[in-house]
């Protein structure tokens, strides 16, 4: 890696990396996290990258220009405003090229990082740079130490949020044997957080953690405070038909894709209720209007996740006749991180109420989970 520094009015700061220029690299996904006077941005590439990244004043900005490289991340333009980062975007140059430019509020010094991990089929890559707010007059440079160290390798592990359905006063449905949908949802979501855990690959987070009432809203709005990579919320069904039985896979979408999954997400959507107060209100124009603007690049995503989901789980036998569906639900709104809803089993269903409190099943299934998410993790998530 060679390191040059340009004093002068425009360029600030110029690291210069020369790598094996392989036929167009993909930016899969990218990341933006800001915390106070710092922030990390991080790219996902589809093989090694070819690029130099540097410091423009008159505005502040810091541009990464990236040789032979398409943009496929979710989300071209994001507005962030956030601490140190007014907003990310990007565009093509010279044809093949490609030129990421971050508006800062300030000036900042960087450390950069390419950190690389081996995948199934190929190696896999993940740019981090790290930008901290200094003051107007240092020139100081920190830069550029190729390996990462293990605080990075930490903080650069995907982070998995985990909802567990309902809580609190919000029981959700009610298996024959008395199981309530809540506790359910909790001990799947205890066990997956476990599993993820021990692999050491991710962080998680939950949305909640014990019998307490959460509204939809809040779910989401921690999600992406927490910048998730991925949500997975876990809910429970019941049919009239007490003979239905099956696990389904939903994904977020403003149109149902057929008339009982229209009905799960009214059902899933129902606020929590103390007495006959509502414990969250939401216009539905509203939030139908914004379900529609943000949700449309990070859909793709959740489809995909989804689709491994269905994968790993065919093997569990158990599976509805369609397993991935599409409905409105608000708790996988969360504009920036691709989020699917799992409706493991039917309580109505005696048969599968038994089964789903046994711990056998509880194993097997978050082992599926697991699985999937690696395989997501490995196309999407540079660790
Ligand atoms: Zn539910």
């Amino acid at each position: 890696m060679i390191k040059r520094l340009l004093n002068i009015y425009i360029f600030l700061l110029v690291i210069s990396v020369s790598n094996i220029v392989f036929a167009a690299t993909v930016i899969n996904a990218f990341k933006l996290s800001v915390q106070g006077s710092s922030a990390d941005f991080t790219l996902n590439f589809s093989n090694q990258p070819d690029y130099k990244i540097f410091l423009l004043d008159g505005p502040d900005r810091l541009v990464i220009d990236l040789k032979n490289t398409k943009w496929q991340a979710p989300h071209s333009n994001i507005a962030q405003n956030n601490g140190l980062v007014k907003q990310v975007r990007h565009a093509k140059k010279n044809n093949d090229n490609l030129r990421v430019v971050i508006d800062l509020t300030q000036s900042v010094k960087i450390q950069s990082h390419l950190v690389s991990k081996p995948g199934n089929n190929r190696q896999n890559y993940k740019l981090v740079i790290t930008m901290s707010a200094k003051h107007p007059q240092t020139t100081q440079i920190e830069n550029t130490n190729p390996i990462p160290t293990p605080a990075l390798r930490e903080k650069l592990k995907p982070l998995i949020i985990i909802d567990a359905g309902h809580g609190g006063n919000d029981p959700g449905t009610m298996g024959k044997r008395g199981t309530k949908e809540k506790n359910l949802t909790l001990e799947y979501a205890i066990a997956l957080k476990t599993a993820l855990l021990s692999t050491n690959h991710y962080k998680v987070y939950m949305t909640r953690n014990h019998d307490h009432y959460v509204a939809l809203k809040q779910r989401v709005r921690s999600a992406e405070n927490k910048h998730g990579d991925l949500f997975i919320s876990l809910h429970a069904d019941s049919h009239r038909n007490q003979n239905i039985k099956g696990l389904s896979i939903y994904t977020l979408s403003d149109k149902a894709s057929d008339k009982e999954s229209e009905e799960l997400a009214q059902k899933e959507n129902r606020p929590g209720k103390i007495g006959n107060i509502l414990l969250e209100d939401e216009n539905d124009d509203v939030t139908n209007l914004l379900i529609d603007l943000v949700q449309r690049d990070t859909k793709n995503r959740s489809a995909s996740f989804a689709e491994l989901l269905v994968q790993e789980l065919r093997h569990n036998n158990k599976m509805l006749f369609k397993p991935h569906r599409f409905a409105g639900f608000r708790v996988l709104t969360g504009p920036d991180i691709p989020s699917v809803l799992i409706e493991m089993g039917y309580l109505s269903n005696s048969q599968e109420e038994k089964m789903l409190n046994s711990v056998t099943h509880k194993k097997e299934l978050v082992s599926s989970i697991v699985k999937a998410i690696d395989k997501y993790s490995e196309k999407y998530m540079v660790e």
